[in-house]
């Protein structure tokens, strides 16, 4: 969704309270999630102000994705959040045409934009992005697939012997089985 500088009142522009909730939906259309297999967005937030032409964008989103696990590639579910701050600055003022960029705080992200409007979708894509784990697990303790046979190890112990000098309960076992 493209909106231009000239919508942007004095106030500032709530996009929910000047759109409604509608452009939430379509905010991560064409989107490449990868990792991910897929993503969605639940919820999302921004404010667009204007001072003088540079503008700046504060939001916060919600999202949710889904993958497989690294060990063993059970589908898993990933949620994502995160708040953001950007100044765009027009691209035709350069970085060194504004001296007191300098003096930005820390917790606010320079950008650029040509000064006319900005891509909406462009903005959350970035900050999405930011968030998408590289590797996702199951669970911390996810014992992942025997490389000898593929057995799934959450679900069956498929008996190969082990890889490296086994855990402290991998050797209890052995010590019971022995007994019997
Ligand atoms: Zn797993
Ligand atoms: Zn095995």
């Amino acid at each position: 969704m493209y909106i231009r500088v000239t919508e942007i009142s004095r106030e500032g522009m709530d996009l929910t309270g000047a759109r409604g909730n509608s452009w939430i939906g379509n905010l991560l259309d064409g989107m490449d999630p990868s990792p991910l297999g897929s993503i969605r967005i639940l919820s999302a937030a921004l404010f667009l102000s204007l001072e003088g032409r540079d503008l700046e964008a504060s939001g916060s989103f919600v999202a949710e994705g889904e993958c497989s696990c690294d060990r063993c590639s059970d589908p898993v579910n990933v949620r994502m959040e995160k708040e953001f701050r950007t100044l765009f600055v027009p691209r035709d003022h350069g970085p060194a045409g504004s001296a007191d960029l300098e003096l930005l705080p820390d917790d606010l992200d320079l950008g650029f934009y040509d000064g006319a409007g900005i891509e909406v979708n462009d903005i959350f894509w970035e900050q999405v992005v930011l968030t998408i784990p590289a590797k996702v697990l199951c669970r911390e303790e996810c014992r992942g697939l025997c490389p000898r046979c593929g057995a799934d190890r959450n679900r069956e112990d498929c008996g190969c012997p082990a890889e490296t000098g086994g855990t402290p309960f991998d050797v209890l076992k052995t010590l019971l089985q022995e007994k019997e």
